[in-house]
């Protein structure tokens, strides 16, 4: 029989396993009772369809434990689907899976042994599989028969030097792992997996929801049968089969009787996500329809998330069992990120994917399931404000998305769930507001709602624009996520306040006196404005003109319409916009207040037109350069400052 080697990442893994100084080693057993139980729910479904595995009884599945205390060996076996020779090469010759996957991708970037210390943390936060047998085995044997096969075959190996495969003999279908434990240690006695004891905290720890009976052989003292009444009693010990899990799923079982532990020990493993989840939602609902849920919103982006092979979607169960592991008509697109499951009893077990889509009552739950966790939400936005803003930093996005996207069709229902960045502070410090909250802290005699656009924070603080709304005492949202105009705009106004672009022509901040002003002496400079605005060639910008919102600066662009400077820039970044260049229009407006208007009108006025056309291209360009837009042409521009400067 010839030694197979392991593939080059399993060969990887299964190092670290052998090597493993994780302590947390008692997770094996949850991981191979995981895989015991996938195996029985593959052939059970296969016996609600197949007619020759009809006499397959449900009450008849089941996982046993066995414990040899003379060979040093644990075995659990189940009467799963079993393998056959191929799939036991495929299955525990490769890095094959889900769990074992997702932990070889974030293994992989660390660097080898001297990580390795990084690399066991994450044992166990994964389910790492079937190679976690290795931490508490030097030999592991499998003997599997697969329901479709008649042969039976053994699978084994002591590790790193590969592993054989040879027919065996097996009565019934479905697997045996048998376990040789390793010699005990100093710092780990391995025997302890013999004991009774440890084996049934273990199952009541991380398996007691597996709906499938455990079993196990387990010694019980009884007392004696009294020949006569007066005699003392003795005790004696019978060994008997005994089940060790409950096998309530945890979200069956009451809400009181379910630890913060057992929510969160659930989540991590059934979705396997390393860190706690933000919060959890467990409700039963009666009535028309009757189900359970259980919603989780992870703490966290998961890595796949922005992938195209994610899958949102929740798990739908129908009395515990699993009928579909990703259900998306639960779930609208902007709650793409909760996890969790439905559980009714009034669904039928094989139905199928498209008449599950057209289900009534699923419909009905998914709006049932939108709706309360967009109250989860927001009371915990009202009632635990740091909790939400870490959320919002994960899972903003979507929410906003989901306000913008079907031409706004969700935005009632989502206003209140976002949050911007704002020139205010709250008390924790953040500057994240809701728009509800700048409305309530609008001064008398503001009318709009302000905000600004740019790709960072910091660079819209130094919009010059933004600067004079601040003076004037208003607040300003901040917006720094391209998506973020697109939802104001398609909101247009919160309780009848409208949003405004600082950037905007519309923006009304100045006293009727003030505006009277301005207009008096932009009709004076009328024609200097005409010239500057040709001598920057055909349809370059707009207009020209002085303005009043800047309050240090010389410049800004400003734009008028629906697309602002900042929309342009992201409308023409995003993919599929082709060749097609949208343009924000932009004017061009110089501050009156400011020294640099004296200067172009009395370029204006002593005639010195060429220089006023050089002062005109510096002065776009550099208001250009305060947006972020490109310029068109650097060298002139830095060829003109160079002339300025030696004159
Ligand atoms: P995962 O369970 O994450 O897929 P594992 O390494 O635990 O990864 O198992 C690899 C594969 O081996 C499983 O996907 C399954 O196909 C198969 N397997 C493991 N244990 C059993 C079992 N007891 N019965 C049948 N197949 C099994």
């Amino acid at each position: 029989m010839s030694k197979k080697q392991f593939k080059a990442e399993s060969k990887r893994l299964l190092d670290l396993m052998i090597n493993s100084i994780y302590t947390n080693k008692e997770i094996f057993l949850r991981e191979l009772i995981s895989n015991a139980s996938d195996a029985i729910d593959k052939v059970y479904f296969r016996s609600l369809t197949e007619d020759k595995l009809k006499d397959i009884k449900q009450s008849d599945l089941q996982i046993n434990i066995i414990r040899d205390k003379d060979n040093r060996t644990l075995t659990i076996k189940d009467n799963g689907i079993g393998m056959n020779e191929e799939e036991l090469e495929k299955n525990l010759g490769t890095i094959a899976q889900s769990g074992t996957l997702k932990f070889k991708e974030e293994m992989t970037g660390v660097d080898d042994k001297q990580n390795d210390q990084d690399q066991t943390s994450l044992i166990g936060q994964f389910g790492v599989g079937f190679y976690s047998c290795f931490m508490v085995a030097d030999r592991v044997t499998v003997i599997s028969k697969s329901v479709d096969n008649d042969k039976a075959y053994k699978w084994e190996s002591s590790g790193a030097d590969g592993y054989s495969i040879e027919e065996a003999s097996k009565e019934n279908r479905g697997t045996e792992i048998i376990l040789h434990l390793k010699e005990d240690s100093e710092d780990e006695k391995y025997s302890k997996y013999l004991e009774q004891y440890t084996i049934e905290s273990l199952i009541k720890k991380y398996s007691d929801y597996i709906r499938y009976p455990i079993k196990m052989d387990c010694e019980r003292s009884v007392p004696k049968e009294k020949k006569d009444k007066d005699e003392k009693t003795e005790y004696e010990t019978i060994v008997e089969e005994k089940t060790l899990n409950s096998m309530i799923p945890i979200w069956k079982k009451a809400k009181k009787d379910v630890t913060d532990e057992e929510y969160k020990n659930f989540y991590m493993q059934k979705f396997f996500d390393f860190e706690e989840p933000l919060k959890w939602i467990h409700t039963k609902v009666e009535g028309q329809y009757s189900y359970t849920t259980l919603l989780y919103i992870p703490s966290h982006v998961p890595y796949d998330y922005f992938g195209k092979d994610f899958k949102k979607g929740l798990a739908l169960y129908s009395n515990g069992v699993m009928i579909m592991e990703h259900c998306e008509d639960l779930l609208p697109d902007y709650l793409g990120f909760v996890k969790g499951l439905v559980d009714s009893e009034d669904l039928s077990l094989n139905i199928s994917r498209e008449i599950l889509q057209q289900d009534k009552q699923l419909r009905v739950i998914a709006k049932n399931i939108e709706s309360k966790i967009r109250s989860e939400l927001e009371s915990m936005l009202q009632n635990d404000r740091v909790a939400y803003e870490k959320l919002f930093k994960a899972f903003g996005m979507p929410l906003k998305i989901g306000a913008y996207d079907g031409y706004g069709m969700n935005k009632d229902k989502l206003k209140d769930l976002l949050l911007f960045h704002s020139s205010y502070e709250n008390e924790n410090k953040s500057d994240y507001t809701t728009i509800k909250e700048y409305v309530s802290r609008m001064k008398d005699d503001q009318k709009e709602i302000y905000y600004a656009s740019s790709e960072t924070i910091d660079k819209i603080k130094m919009m010059p624009q933004v600067e004079n709304v601040l003076d004037k005492g208003f607040e300003v949202l901040y917006l720094d996520e391209s998506v973020d105009e697109f939802v104001l705009q398609i909101m247009e106004n919160y309780d009848g306040k409208k949003f405004v672009n600082v950037s905007a022509n519309n923006i009304d901040l100045d006293t009727e006196e003030e505006k009277k002003e301005l207009q008096k002496s932009n009709e004076e400079n009328k024609d200097m404005f005409a010239f500057m605005k040709e001598s920057l060639g055909e349809a370059t910008i707009k207009d020209v003109r002085f303005t009043h919102r800047l309050k240090n600066h010389p410049v800004c662009l400003s734009s008028e319409g629906v697309v602002s400077v900042e929309m342009q820039k992201v409308l023409n970044a995003m993919p599929d916009q082709g060749n097609r260049d949208i343009k924000a229009e932009t004017v061009l407006e110089i501050n009156e207040k400011h020294p640099i208007a004296e200067k172009l009108k009395a370029l204006y006025k002593d005639d010195k037109k060429d220089e006023l056309k050089k002062y005109t291209k510096v002065l776009l360009d550099t208001a250009k350069l305060i947006e972020g837009l490109p310029i068109d042409n650097p060298t002139e521009l830095s060829n003109l400052i160079c002339d300025l400067i030696i004159k």
